[in-house]
């Protein structure tokens, strides 16, 4: 697939890179429709984000088409539209139960990398460093979301995305704001997607 890659401060490269593969029974492959530039994405390309990688695919917040799911998943399949926020949460541990999706204590394998800086640990965090779990990102054509039902949000009327997004999940923490911008030509842009999440 073509993915937009990090390879140091300031270049950015769009590249051909392996297809993201399910690793675990919880994960999904989402086809990525639309995915957002954040301003925190910024950081990353400026070198304020320490423990990038070359090649580390950047993009942290997106919507898109299931198109594999593994054999635990069971709240979406394939065909399936849904919005997908930067941290990744697991919806079952203390944090997450205490709706601290950002804390969640089972998606960033490098927390002790953070721990220091921040002062906490955090959850991990799709395309921001390896210190916040080396998650690849959403600026590609797929993306590996693990724990994919808890962090997929199901659009309810698939076939109407281009009008409106209808999310059955109604408290999700006011670090998820996603601005959407257009990656892929396949869902016309300004054509309501936008104002339904105004
Ligand atoms: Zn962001
Ligand atoms: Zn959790």
């Amino acid at each position: 697939m073509r993915a937009l890659c990090w390879n140091g401060v300031n270049d950015l490269r769009v590249e051909s890179v392996a297809d993201p593969a399910l690793l675990n029974p919880h994960d999904a492959i989402i086809k990525v429709r639309l995915t957002t530039t954040c301003g925190s994405d910024l950081h990353v390309i400026d070198g304020l984000i320490p423990t990038m990688r070359e090649g580390d695919i950047l993009g942290h917040e997106f919507m898109g088409e299931v198109v594999e799911v593994g054999s635990a998943v069971k709240n979406i399949r394939s065909g399936d539209r849904v919005v997908v926020p930067s941290f990744i949460s697991c919806g079952s541990c203390w944090y997450c139960q205490h709706e601290l999706p950002s804390c969640c204590d089972n998606t960033n394998p490098h927390w002790e990398q953070g721990e220091p800086v921040l002062g906490h640990a955090t959850a991990g965090i799709y395309a921001y460093s390896h210190a916040f779990g080396g998650y690849a990102g959403s600026h590609a054509e797929y993306v590996r979301v693990p724990f994919a039902d808890n962090d997929c949000l199901w659009c309810r009327k698939a076939s109407a995305m281009n009008r409106r997004c209808s999310c059955p999940m109604p408290r999700r923490p006011a670090t998820w704001a996603p601005t959407f911008v257009i990656f892929t030509p396949a869902i016309p842009w300004r054509s309501g997607a936008a104002a339904a999440w105004a």
